[in-house]
């Protein structure tokens, strides 16, 4: 069956429109100080690199590369690179904004980046990809640094990827300062200065996000029935968590197919089937193929989509049948989609606190990184626990204060940390 998704053709807001829309729809509601709006409704930097690689075929190609720096008041930029077919410097505009609210909301020392490549890497081999990695890492020069600009994986990116960039940004260092920079990235490979447990960080937050909303409403996680879009490393790790806690995933979307079973889906052996197929869940013998567009259809108490942005719109809102959806990705509802899901009286445990799982972990190992400590994977999860239910008390505290949806007070905090900050220090001179 061709399983494209059409969700992700038809037209749409693109992910900029959105981040915008949400920034200034909360802006207004607080009364954020004007000139301060203007700062952030722009970003800070933004760079486009074009670099040459040589293919395993002597054949010489350019990349166009991006990195967007949206805000650093709090601290050192910070953000994951993509690699997709679909990235461009609007998309980067895009998921940079919404860091710099992540970061802002778990209370992080950091502010909000994100770039990538233009590609699709099943195109290249590993060398291929090394060798276009190593020559962005350069590129990007001074642009990226252990106290400027940090990158960690995304789609289509991981802790090889992350390897690769520190050993690139470490060798074209003076011997003198490449001993300690490995934090120039984070989400490394443990024999690299990763961290314990940063692998499933997200999902583990996701999961977490999902028990604490339950739990606020009396509830468990255990017998409630879900769907996950995307079976990388957000999806296949929040499944794993919250099917080990007894929920029943019935169906899972990723760029091949869409399956189902509603006996429930075994999240280990889809993994050990999508593994060897270039992370394919087609073909998975246990559940059948469904077409893709009856995948936000479907019965079940909640939906994770873990892939891309824009995916629950106006054109798909109205059908949705959960009662939660708990952003794993980064912008999966756009705000057309979002405004129909409200009034529905769907909630919407939003991206820049759901998934901020992930930047806690990477917080953590570039911490361990700075101060030469090494933390077990147990010290790790009770890290993140800690700060993600802060964030996520103070936002549900703000829900209820204001009688007001969940991304809406994420935002509240998220922006008024900001505006402290600016208030505080002023604009230079
Ligand atoms: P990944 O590359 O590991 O997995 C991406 C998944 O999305 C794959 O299963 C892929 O098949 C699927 N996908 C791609 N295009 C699709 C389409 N058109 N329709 C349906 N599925 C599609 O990526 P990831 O790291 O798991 O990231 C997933 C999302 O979570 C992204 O939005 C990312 O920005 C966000 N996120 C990731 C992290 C992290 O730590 N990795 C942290 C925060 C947010």
């Amino acid at each position: 069956m061709n399983n494209l998704i059409p969700t992700m053709e038809a037209p749409k807001k693109s992910m900029y429109e959105t981040v915008l829309d949400q920034f200034n729809s909360t802006a207004d509601a607080i009364q954020l100080n004007p000139d301060i709006k203007r700062i952030l409704s722009l970003t800070n930097n933004e760079i486009i690199v074009h670099f040459p690689v040589k293919m395993d075929n002597g054949e010489i190609r350019i990349f166009k590369g991006y990195r967007v720096q949206h805000n650093n008041i709090l601290g050192p930029y910070k953000g994951g690179l993509r690699y997709h077919p679909s990235m461009d410097i609007n998309d980067a505009k895009a998921l940079a904004m919404w860091m710099t609210w992540k970061t802002s909301l778990a209370g992080l020392p950091y502010g909000g980046a994100k770039g990538g490549i233009q590609i699709d890497p099943r195109d290249y081999s590993d060398g291929e990809l090394e060798r276009i990695t190593r020559r962005f890492t350069f590129a990007l020069g001074e642009n990226i640094g252990p106290e400027y600009d940090i990158p960690a994986p995304d789609v289509n990116t991981n802790e090889q990827t992350m390897a690769w960039i520190a050993d690139t940004y470490m060798s074209t260092k003076a011997p003198s300062v490449r001993a300690n920079n490995k934090h120039v990235v984070t989400g490394k490979p443990i024999g690299t200065g990763g961290l314990a447990g940063r692998d499933r960080a997200t999902g583990y937050g996701v999961y977490l996000s999902l028990k604490l909303y339950y739990a606020n409403l009396g509830e468990a996680i255990s017998g409630k029935t879900f769907i996950v879009q995307g079976f990388g490393n957000v999806g296949y790790w929040a499944s794993h968590f919250l099917t080990k806690e007894g929920a029943r995933l019935i169906s899972v979307q990723d760029a091949h197919a869409t399956i189902y079973s509603k006996d429930g889906i075994d999240v280990e052996k889809l993994s050990a089937h999508s593994k060897p197929r270039m992370n394919s869940v087609q073909g998975f013998g246990s559940a059948m193929e469904i077409p893709a567009a009856d995948f936000f259809t479907l019965d079940c108490d909640f939906i994770i989509p873990a892939a891309l942005g824009n995916q629950i719109t106006a054109a798909n809102a109205a059908s949705v049948k959960a009662k939660v959806i708990a952003e794993g990705a980064n912008g999966p509802t756009d705000s057309a989609g979002e405004k129909i899901l409200l009034e529905k009286g769907v909630v919407i445990i939003p991206d820049i606190l759901c998934n901020s799982g992930g930047v806690i972990g990477s917080y953590y190992e570039w911490l361990q990184n700075r101060n030469g400590e090494i933390w077990s994977m147990e010290e790790v999860l009770v890290k993140i626990e800690k700060k993600l239910s802060e964030a996520f008390a103070k936002v549900h505290q703000i829900t209820l204060e204001k009688q007001i949806d969940w991304r809406t007070a994420a935002y509240i905090l998220a922006i008024q940390r900001i505006e402290t900050a600016y208030l505080q220090r002023g604009i230079f001179p």
